[in-house]
């Protein structure tokens, strides 16, 4: 797979999505027919550019409805996506995965947490999206009788960044009205910009409510990594290329996988390859000369 085609992908997603431009210079969300359909990745709705609204945020908002409907639309969306392409959509279709990518990318001496802190702290964005995207928007009731979306509110950076910060630039009459809350939001959104510079993708592993609800698809979307058992010869090259932990040659298809394709490339022995409804697209071309990592065993 392509080195760049995943990047290319990625920003062009990220401007698609996000390109009713006039809404940045007016500082006004885009309210048109689009905004009813959900985007696959995590986009905030009070994005000033934003066409489409985030899957997350939805769900949350119609749970915390009033009249507490059920959210047809957004579960079978959701369920869809995942059982189509699984985490493909954390790996390629995610604007604010990619803003964490490239803050890795920043050359600084890189963190990788004990694997036993890691498997605990992945379970977080489960627990994020039990309690803050269901159970209280479900549960909790102000006088009024509505809800609240508590991962909106309380915890979403890519809100803040992406719809949050710039609503706050653009419209004087927001800034007197700030107070602790943005506050909070604002620090939460420095420590993931800060600690995605030292760990790879650091929201998407231990926080995201979206990459939760995806993963409980991995296992049977249609979307999927193969090893060849009879080529790998267990060098490990692609578990240490893997920047979300993930062992492919051991468990192709983990939860944690986004899909991206790194292993598929620096495997010496082409054992790995994407297939699509138990259909591999396209035979990767054997590479012409083993790397060292071969020559290490
Ligand atoms: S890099 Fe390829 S050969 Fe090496 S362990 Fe992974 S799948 Fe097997
Ligand atoms: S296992 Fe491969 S495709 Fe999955 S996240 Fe790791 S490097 Fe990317």
């Amino acid at each position: 797979m392509g080195k760049y085609l995943r990047r290319i992908i990625q920003i062009v997603w990220g401007i698609l999505s996000n390109a009713h431009l006039t809404g940045f210079f007016r500082g006004s969300l885009y309210d048109g027919p689009l905004k009813r359909f959900c985007v696959p990745g995590m986009n905030c709705y009070s994005c000033p550019g934003a066409l489409g609204a985030c899957p997350i945020g939805a769900l949350s908002s119609v749970l915390a409805g009033r009249n507490r409907k059920f959210p047809f639309y957004v579960l079978g969306f959701l369920i869809t996506v995942g059982v189509l392409v699984g985490r493909f959509i954390c790996g390629w279709l995610c604007l604010f995965g990619l803003i964490e990518e490239l803050l890795y990318k920043i050359p600084t001496p890189k963190l990788r947490i004990p694997e036993k802190a890691d498997r605990v702290l992945r379970w977080l964005k489960y627990l994020v999206l039990a309690v803050l995207v269901v159970g209280l928007p479900l549960f909790y009731r102000d006088e009024t009788g509505t809800g609240l979306p508590f991962f909106c509110e309380f915890l979403c950076p890519v809100g803040t960044l992406e719809g949050g910060i710039p609503l706050v630039l653009l419209n004087d009459v927001l800034r007197p009205t700030l107070g602790w809350l943005f506050r909070w939001k604002f620090l939460i959104l420095v420590l993931c910009v800060l600690s995605s510079i030292f760990i790879y993708r650091p929201f998407c592993k231990y926080l995201c409510p979206l990459g939760a609800f995806y993963s409980l698809f991995q296992r049977f979307s249609l979307v999927r990594l193969r090893v060849d058992t009879e080529t790998c010869i267990g060098c490990g090259a692609c578990s240490r290329a893997c920047g979300m932990n993930v062992d492919p040659h051991r468990t192709p298809n983990s939860a944690e996988c986004i899909r991206c394709g790194e292993c598929t490339r620096v495997c010496p022995k082409n054992a790995l390859s994407f297939s699509v409804a138990g259909k591999t697209p396209a035979k990767k071309i054997r590479k012409e000369s083993d790397s060292s990592e071969d020559k290490k065993i």
